[in-house]
């Protein structure tokens, strides 16, 4: 199985690319499948596409939804805050 780092055979970050795309049906049929199983398997990027619908809703304005977007891929989302500071290292 090829799939243990790229559920649906797509890395994260191309999701975050494709997302707004996907959102707005731009995408093609198959890259919509990949998403999908992407996000069925793969908590965080489900929970990014809910954070993201809302905001969309709510801001209407994607340049400022893809800079916390990519802001937030950056970053350890599930991280807590002071508990994981001792431990400087990065999961790979
Ligand atoms: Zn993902």
């Amino acid at each position: 199985m090829r799939r243990r780092r790229r559920p649906g055979g797509i890395s994260c970050k191309k999701i975050v690319r494709e997302l707004t795309n996907y959102m707005e049906g731009l995408s093609d049929a198959s890259l919509n499948i990949k998403i999908e199983k992407h996000i069925e398997q793969c908590h965080k990027c489900r929970n990014l596409l809910e954070t993201t619908q809302k905001m969309l809703q709510l801001v209407g304005d994607e340049d400022a939804f893809l800079k916390a977007f990519e802001k937030h891929t950056k970053t350890e989302p599930e991280v807590p805050s002071q508990t994981e500071k001792k431990y400087c290292t990065k999961k790979k």
